[in-house]
């Protein structure tokens, strides 16, 4: 079988000490993990490897088709270590940073992994650091590399914490030295997704784009949306980019957090127009970091990223470090089940489509299919892809029929994981229109997804031996 979730809504589960090896692995996809993300913030290119291995060696065992997602760390300016890895910031008074993150950091003076600091930061602007918990007002520079500044929220520090400069224009390049030797090895394995964070506009998307398509390799983006340069340039970069995530941990600290859940279903609803799947990340269950059952409130906040229109939903901590991943999947699943059966409003949104678009007659062909499965009760739509195309079109108006994918590309198979709702399988003859027809619909009988009375939409191209974009619907009852 080659699924073993059935819901439509997605599920990341990033991999770490706490869920990289084999059998929580397997015990994740089957409570219902559709994509596994190697968070390159953390781990060597060894462990990294080693998980691939292991997602790639359960795909062949289980039948499963599960993602994986690179997430690529981007300009993250983190600090320097620290005296006893924790030193104590006291309100009022001042602390000096500087951009040499090899010292090792005290109550008075720190290091941080930004070399242009003192030229780039202005008197009066703020810096946050460790989620926003600590606070600090930059009071002067030197120009050349070091700052001072007054503590605002004070506490303890450790090593390694994210720096945030919410007001700041940051000079640092989309992509650093070390996300280029990520990329490399992202490229080598052939993944299926590669995020980059802290993205600020299009043009970056682009770049990591070109870099992606001159080693000829087919892995697809996903812009973080987690800075406000990013949220004003929202449009353009969901023009180019083939996925968002909504990355509400930093987004929450550079932003005021108040604002994130609108902007959160705004980036929703433009991401579902331009067909373009949506992840919505970070603490949507961050108490099963510790517990074995989630608050009232975070089974609303992942229902409602479902009735949002979420493609796919991510936890974090939760599977990389906590100590309920299994639960954690558990506990979403059932959530995601739940409010897929008995809300509505999740299904049949029926986008209009661009008349001028390139590709009128195929997604015209894609929209009247997906009423007709709504007119008609179908049990299922059948697309046939090659490029993935009709996979992001078809989930596109969220149909309430199960969306089936066939594809003779095999990076295509683990690529659609990662929309609402389709579920793809390998099929490589293509003859005749009948023939073909014929053959999914046994495929789909033998794995039990379709019974004979029920009936089925089949989309596909004529003549078929070209395999051209879908232009053509077929309505039939299965015998
Ligand atoms: P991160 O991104 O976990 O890589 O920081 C997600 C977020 O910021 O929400
Ligand atoms: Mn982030």
């Amino acid at each position: 079988m080659s699924a073993i979730t059935f819901n439509r809504t997605k599920i990341i589960a990033t991999l770490g000490p706490a869920s990289d090896n084999y059998d929580t692995m397997k015990a994740l996809i089957q409570e219902g993990v559709d994509i596994f993300r190697l968070n390159f913030s953390h781990g060597s290119h060894e462990n990294h490897e080693n998980t691939v291995k292991l997602i790639r060696q359960l795909n062949a065992e289980l039948g499963t088709h599960i993602s994986i997602l690179q997430d690529l760390q981007g300009p993250k300016i983190r600090t320097g270590l620290v005296k006893d890895n924790g030193v104590e910031l006291v309100p009022n008074k001042n602390l000096k940073i500087c951009n040499d993150h090899s010292i090792e950091g005290t109550s008075e003076r720190i290091g941080i992994s930004y070399d242009d600091l003192a030229k780039d930061v202005k008197p009066g602007e703020v810096i946050l650091m460790d989620d926003g918990n600590l606070k600090v007002e930059v009071l002067s520079t030197n120009g050349v590399d070091e700052i001072e500044t007054k503590i605002i929220h004070g506490g303890i520090l450790k090593s390694r914490k994210g720096v945030n400069f919410p007001y700041t224009d940051i000079k640092v390049p989309a992509l650093t030295e070390k996300d280029y030797e990520d990329l490399q090895f992202g490229l080598k394995h052939r993944v299926d997704w590669i995020a980059l964070s802290f993205v600020r506009t299009a043009e970056e998307i682009l770049e990591l784009k070109g870099i992606i398509e001159s080693k000829n390799v087919d892995s697809r983006v996903i812009a973080k949306i987690e800075k406000p340069e990013a949220v004003e340039n929202i449009d353009s970069i969901i023009e180019v980019t083939d996925a968002i995530m909504v990355a509400r941990g930093d987004l929450g600290v550079e932003m005021i957090m108040e604002e994130v859940p609108l902007i959160q279903k705004k980036i929703v609803r433009k991401c579902n127009e331009a067909s373009k799947p949506v992840i919505i990340a970070t603490q949507m269950m961050e108490s099963m970091i510790s517990n074995p059952r989630p608050t009232r409130a975070e089974t609303n906040d992942v229902a409602n990223a479902v009735m949002d229109g979420a493609d796919v939903v991510m936890l974090s901590a939760e599977t990389a470090a906590g100590k309920h991943p299994i639960e954690t999947i558990r506990s979403m699943n059932k959530t995601i089940s739940v409010v897929e059966e008995q809300a509505e409003k999740v299904y049949n949104k029926f986008f209009d489509i661009d008349e001028d678009s390139d590709t009128y007659i195929h997604d015209n062909v894609i929209s009247t299919a997906c009423r007709l499965s709504w007119d008609t009760n179908a049990k299922g739509i059948v697309g046939m892809t090659r490029s993935g195309y009709t996979a992001f079109e078809l989930a596109k108006h969220r149909p309430k029929s199960s969306i089936f994918i066939f594809t003779d590309n095999y990076d295509v198979l683990t690529r659609i994981n990662l929309i609402w709702g389709v579920r793809g399988f390998y099929y490589n003859k293509f003859t005749t229109t009948d023939e073909t027809i014929e053959d999914v619909i046994n495929i789909l009988k033998e794995n039990l997804l379709i019974e004979s009375g029920d009936l089925i939409i089949n989309t596909a191209s004529m003549p078929i031996y070209e395999q051209q974009r879908t232009n053509t619907i077929k309505l039939s009852r299965v015998k």
